[in-house]
């Protein structure tokens, strides 16, 4: 680490709050999928700022579209309507395909927040008292979104919560089916786990899961923020299993690094909310919303839906085949994937690839999470896939 590295790591370790740590690098600039920290290393960028940079990098379209609407105008606030956000929330119906409401946000845990609010007040209105979601699933850290996260660590401490969660196994669909009573106002699920390590349910488990709320009137709410906006080569994960929710939340990829997030309720799922029961000042705001069609409207017309499922299957392909003691394989579609090791070595190969010039995420201890640009190049993938041997060698050394 040189002096500006260091002394930047020095610095913002004295100012902020311990709850990051001291992140390993100190990035300075990106362009595409590459990116150079302050001392001028350059990285291939294969994990996105968690899946959200969807154009990479100073992307011409998002700086073209920011820049214009930041030089137009940057806020109203919800006392006054702009078109950007009404453009995005039709563009939005229209990519679900199906009649819904849109409500917009700054982040994805507000999304959340939104949607339980929603859940609350469709169980008051029908002697609904509790929600289910996933063991190991993670819906954000405010308190609303924190109380549907089945994971002890971050959760536990910070509880009581606002709303009775009751947790169920991810992927089992017996056991939702014990949960959910009619009693029960909403499920939320992510269609694959994020945060767990980019872990899919078996097949037809979303199916299932739309029949048991069905049946028993509870409303299904699919936490999209992170596995939307083309990140499995859908428009949305549920495409893939063809099973429309109730409620769907997006943020990350959505503004391609910009602030923004959605909460979408389908049909009378879009009208629970009367007027005053929620809002958020920044949410939705013109700049924020401009780039969101940018990155919308970009996806469209450079065929990235296409694109990440060649390059998507490339790489998943290009892990899959290589031999080596500490890969048991890879997991995942499209440019959302792991790469799942035998032993508790993400850390170590996460140093290990940094150093040879790749940012990956150690997303549990055992797996590396792999979630770069849309716009990543079949070459850049390459680059990755012939490197991994080395880095597994790296990752198994002490
Ligand atoms: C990242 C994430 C969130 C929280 O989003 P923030 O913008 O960090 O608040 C919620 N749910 C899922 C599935 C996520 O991946």
């Amino acid at each position: 680490m040189s002096n500006k590295s260091e002394a930047l790591s020095r610095r913002f370790e004295a100012a902020f709050m311990p709850n990051y740590g001291v992140p390993p690098v100190a990035l300075a600039r990106g362009e595409g999928s590459r990116v150079w920290d302050v001392d001028g290393a350059e990285y291939l960028d294969l994990i996105g700022g968690i899946a959200v940079s969807s154009l990479g990098h100073a992307h011409p379209a998002l700086v073209e579209a920011v820049s214009r609407q930041v030089a137009t105008l940057a806020h109203t606030s919800n006392l006054f309507l702009h078109e950007p956000e009404v453009l995005l929330a039709e563009r939005l119906i229209g990519l679900l395909g199906a009649p819904a409401r849109v409500f917009l946000t700054s982040s994805g845990t507000e999304a959340n927040e939104a949607a339980l609010k929603l859940a609350i007040k469709y169980g008051k209105a029908n002697g609904r008292p509790y929600v289910v979601a996933a063991e190991n699933g993670f819906h954000g850290r405010s308190l609303g979104a924190l109380s549907l996260t089945g994971k002890a660590s971050i959760r536990d401490q910070f509880g009581p919560f606002p709303a009775d969660v009751r947790f169920v196994p991810y992927g089992d669909a017996d056991a939702l089916k014990n949960a959910v009573t009619a009693e029960c106002a909403a499920v939320f699920l992510e269609p694959t786990q994020g945060e767990a390590g980019v872990v899919p349910p078996p097949d037809g488990y979303l199916r299932a899961v739309r029949e048991i709320c069905d049946t028993t009137g509870a409303l299904l709410v699919t936490d999209e923020i992170q596995s939307a906006i083309g990140r499995t080569g859908h428009w949305f994960a549920h495409q893939h299993d063809g099973v429309l929710p109730d409620v769907l939340t997006l943020a990350k990829g959505l503004g391609g690094g910009l602030p923004i997030g959605a909460c979408v309720g389908f049909g009378d799922a879009g009208t629970l909310f009367a007027k005053g029961d929620h809002g958020s000042t920044f949410g939705g705001n013109p700049v924020s919303a401009a780039a969101a069609l940018a990155v919308l409207d970009t996806i469209e017309s450079q065929g990235l839906l296409e694109h990440v499922k060649t390059v998507g299957t490339l790489l998943a392909e290009g892990i899959a085949s290589v031999e080596h003691p500490l890969l048991k394989g890879v997991r995942g579609r499209g440019l959302w994937l792991a790469v799942v090791l035998t032993a508790e070595r993400a850390a170590r190969f996460q140093t290990a690839a940094q150093h040879a010039g790749f940012l990956v995420n150690a997303v549990q201890p055992d797996a590396v999470r792999l979630a770069p640009p849309l716009v990543i190049t079949a070459e850049q993938v390459t680059s990755f896939v012939t490197a991994l041997p080395a880095l597994l060698d790296e990752a198994s050394h002490d």
